[in-house]
């Protein structure tokens, strides 16, 4: 009999969906196996038919996710975060620093007034108070962050979650698929707002450029430093990041660029920090990230606005 398999997409911007149709033959050969019962990509299909497995992506931001995400749990065997912003939020998180009436201010503030006196549209008036990862409204059964995620890791997970076969995901960092070599320079200057630097072969960091490769879990296979471009750290914290508390992006990567190029670690760690908006963004609502006792990303990003 054929495994059942459905999807749901909550807030995100469908490139997980996307994603997953991008598994090529890979998907033919999912197909042989399974039964795709719900993809919001590819059909129809209004209500939640009973599921072995069910693949979430996006997070929680409105009531409507929230009851898509119940229904999910109950009609899947197991359940699957699918994505960053399924495992941590991902980067509409960014709304966790400014609250609901705020949002909706900024956004409908300017509007006429309905016949209610309201400026806010109905369905927007039923957001949550932030971004919520889905794990902590229902249980999960496994996680695979990626901004999406590479087919290769997609179909490892299906393939798993499905019981086909178990092959264990890597737990390293984007380094270990990065190209470029990690060596110690001199007279490199701390380069702000750059993602991209001269040597194609020489690691940013050395460089002067933050990337974010050594703190970022790899489901992508390197994909932007093997292509000239800083890792923006869209896969979500490592293994190491997320097991121990006092670890974090600022202190890991500005100990390892001020090692390898001599600049002052405090003039990196001062300058991650003034832009925490940008260097956390993908994890920003999740307690592993906020969570943990070094970081102060609320503080950060108010000293910032000032
Ligand atoms: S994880 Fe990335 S690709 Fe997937 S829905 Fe979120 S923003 Fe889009
Ligand atoms: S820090 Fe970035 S550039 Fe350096 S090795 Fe890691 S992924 Fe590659
Ligand atoms: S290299 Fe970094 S930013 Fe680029 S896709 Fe991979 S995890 Fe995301």
């Amino acid at each position: 009999m054929k495994a059942r398999v459905s999807t749901e997409w909550l807030s995100g911007c469908s490139g997980c969906h996307v994603a997953i149709v991008d598994l090529h033959e890979k998907l033919l050969n999912l197909v042989d196996d399974v039964e795709f019962v719900r993809v919001p990509v590819l059909m129809d299909e209004k209500g939640y038919p009973k599921a072995d497995v069910g693949i979430v992506e996006g997070a929680v931001r409105s009531e409507h996710d929230r009851h898509a995400l119940e229904k999910m749990r109950e009609s899947c065997g197991k359940l699957l975060a699918f994505g960053t912003c399924a495992s941590y939020g991902g980067p509409s998180g960014i709304g966790w620093l400014y609250g609901r009436d705020a949002i909706l201010a900024k956004a409908y503030g300017g509007n006429v007034s309905d016949a209610k006196g309201s400026k806010v549209p109905g369905g927007a008036s039923k957001l949550e108070e932030s971004v919520i990862p889905i794990d902590e409204v229902v249980k999960i059964d496994r996680y695979l962050p990626g901004c999406p995620p590479h087919p290769y890791f997609i179909a490892i997970a299906i393939r798993d979650l499905l019981g086909v076969e178990s092959i264990p995901l890597s737990p390293k960092t984007v380094c270990s698929e990065c190209g470029r070599r990690m060596q110690k320079t001199e007279g490199a200057k701390l380069s702000k707002g750059e993602v991209s630097a001269n040597d194609p072969d020489t690691c940013f960091l050395s460089q002067g450029v933050v990337c974010l490769g050594s703190v970022t879990l790899d489901r992508c296979k390197a994909q932007c430093p093997n292509k000239g471009v800083a890792c923006a750290g869209c896969a979500g914290p490592s293994v190491d990041l997320i097991r121990e508390p006092h670890l974090d992006i600022r202190s890991m990567v500005a100990k390892r660029m001020a090692m390898l190029t001599g600049i002052p670690e405090q003039e990196i760690r001062d300058y991650i920090q003034g832009d925490a908006k940008t260097f956390y963004s993908y994890a920003l609502s999740s307690p592993v990230m906020y969570g943990k006792p070094t970081v102060e990303l609320r503080e950060w990003a108010a000293e910032a606005a000032k």
